[in-house]
């Protein structure tokens, strides 16, 4: 999942940024407003975190454009204790949620899988299923068929990117998009790397393959691909 964060405290940005990585988030730091909206024309984000008071353009003002925009990833706003206003106007400008400064680590986590969870149609469980495999987003545990995968934190954020999708193909720029941030990523054979290695850990030992290459396309989690897979 791809993180813009919002947030012109160098320290609080610096000390979410590492927490979300820990996590296997993607994440670009934006520090004003403007770059903030600089960052959402480049990329198609999965999840917004933006703080109100920022200097320049505020994130009331960045969170209107986005919608104006029609950019219609999650956004969590960040506001100040007690000032409900700003909640309320939060909302209003076309927010999903707030959390009120300070706050958990934890519980920015918890408001992030909620509403990624809300923005697709499956069903609003932190238990991601397709066939016989199993995500658990909470404790980011794999299993198929119940039996315990390991996976790295970059394999995990691919295999969440195609389960969230089932049957559809998606591109390597797509998949590419929402695991690795601007400063990470820099090679182009990268996701046919790491799908390597998901392939092997995920269907070497079973009979039915869930990851198929699309010759020219990309990559896509099915029960049934015609098997373009050498
Ligand atoms: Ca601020």
């Amino acid at each position: 999942m791809r993180v813009l964060l919002v947030e012109d405290e160098q320290k609080i940005s610096a000390y979410l940024k590492r927490g979300l990585e820990e996590q296997g988030y993607a994440v670009d730091a934006a520090f004003t407003g403007q770059e903030a909206l600089d960052w959402a024309e480049l990329v198609n984000f999965d999840l917004i975190i933006l703080d109100i008071l920022l200097p320049e353009v505020d994130g009331l003002t960045v969170c209107r454009a986005l919608r104006r925009r029609a950019n219609r990833a999650p956004i969590l706003m960040l506001t100040a204790r007690d000032a409900l206003d700003d909640r309320v106007m939060g909302l209003d400008a076309g927010a999903d949620d707030y959390l009120v400064k300070p706050f958990q680590l934890q519980e920015l986590l918890a408001r992030l899988r909620a509403l990624a969870r809300r923005a697709t149609d499956a069903p609003k469980s932190p238990i991601l299923l397709y066939a016989d495999l199993e995500m658990d987003t909470r404790t980011r545990r794999v299993k198929r068929a119940a039996k315990p995968i390991e996976l790295t934190a970059k394999e995990y954020a691919i295999l969440e990117c195609l389960v969230r999708e089932p049957d559809r193909v998606l591109t390597r720029a797509e998949i590419a998009e929402h695991v690795w941030n601007y400063e990470d990523f820099n090679q182009s054979n990268i996701v046919d790397v790491y799908i390597r290695h998901l392939r092997r850990k995920l269907d070497d030992a079973f009979a039915v393959k869930l990851i198929h290459t699309v010759r020219g396309a990309g990559y896509m989690l099915s029960t049934h691909g015609d098997d373009e897979t050498l």
